[in-house]
């Protein structure tokens, strides 16, 4: 089976260059290096022989405000003969907006999601000021999430858990309570969505965390837990860095590279 299983990183846009004084995060932590450059979003599509999970919903098109360059999750889908309203099974990584804010995209999914994750962040931080404004969860997507509790097609895991015969789930941590990383198992071998415990390349390569945190041991240790499960950094996919697309991986189309 694994050698039928195909592995798609998608961009859905860019951040404008002066993002961080926008937002205020930064890439890697306590660096200025990095901090002005524009960072990618992206989501990604495994194709089995049998059926198609994506990971994270990408970014709608109702909620563009800081996004150039932008195209619909449901339009790059196409591309690669995936309809988003056929799809029954979504792994959502984290519950920032660019990660799973596009969730009613997918009319026909399941929803996977660290429970530890989805009850800090629909409870705890809704509660406080700083996390409520600041932490990437404005007004709407609180709303966005009450919805999403709403549809009733949510599957809570808990730690490690396998999610098809070749795809698991690794709760980490580290950048949210209950971050999960996705390995597939590919024919080129085992292939990790690191998600936002890795913005970039450099995050996995210097084993340094990014900026953004809720709790900065566990970011390290995430770093080496991606990096065991991976044999082949080749295949650990960081989450928004634009060197994805300096032709590392065969490119579909400008927005579309396989990676296995
Ligand atoms: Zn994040």
């Amino acid at each position: 089976m694994p050698d039928k299983t195909s592995v798609y990183i998608l961009k859905v846009g860019e951040s404008p260059p002066n993002w961080y004084h926008r937002i205020g995060l930064q890439p890697l932590y306590r660096s200025d290096e990095e901090r002005d450059k524009p960072i990618f979003y992206h989501f990604w599509c495994i194709k089995g022989a049998k059926e198609v999970v994506v990971i994270d919903t990408g970014i709608p098109p109702d909620q563009t405000n800081n996004v150039e360059n932008y195209e619909s999750p449901v339009s790059l889908l196409a591309q690669i003969g995936v309809d988003a309203k056929k799809v029954e099974k979504v792994i959502i990584t984290h519950l920032h907006s660019n990660h799973f804010s596009g969730f009613y995209l997918f009319d026909n999914a399941d929803f996977y999601i660290q429970e530890n994750e989805f009850r800090s962040q629909a409870k705890h931080n809704a509660e406080k000021k700083f996390l409520r404004e600041k932490a990437l969860l404005p007004p709407q997507l609180q709303e966005d999430l009450k919805d999403l509790s709403c549809v009733q097609r949510i599957h809570y895991v808990n730690g490690d858990e396998k999610i098809t015969n070749d795809i698991n789930v690794h709760l980490v941590g580290g950048h949210t309570p209950g971050l999960q990383a996705v390995s597939v198992e590919s024919a080129s071998g085992t292939v990790v969505m690191c998600s936002d415990i890795a913005y970039l390349y450099r995050n996995i390569v210097e084993e340094t965390p990014v900026g953004s945190f809720w709790n900065l041991q566990q970011a390290c240790e995430g770093l080496q837990k991606v990096k065991q499960i991976a044999r082949s950094e080749r295949l650990l996919l960081p989450s928004h860095d634009p060197l994805i697309w300096d032709g590392r991986y065969p490119l579909l189309t400008p927005r579309i590279a396989k990676i296995a």
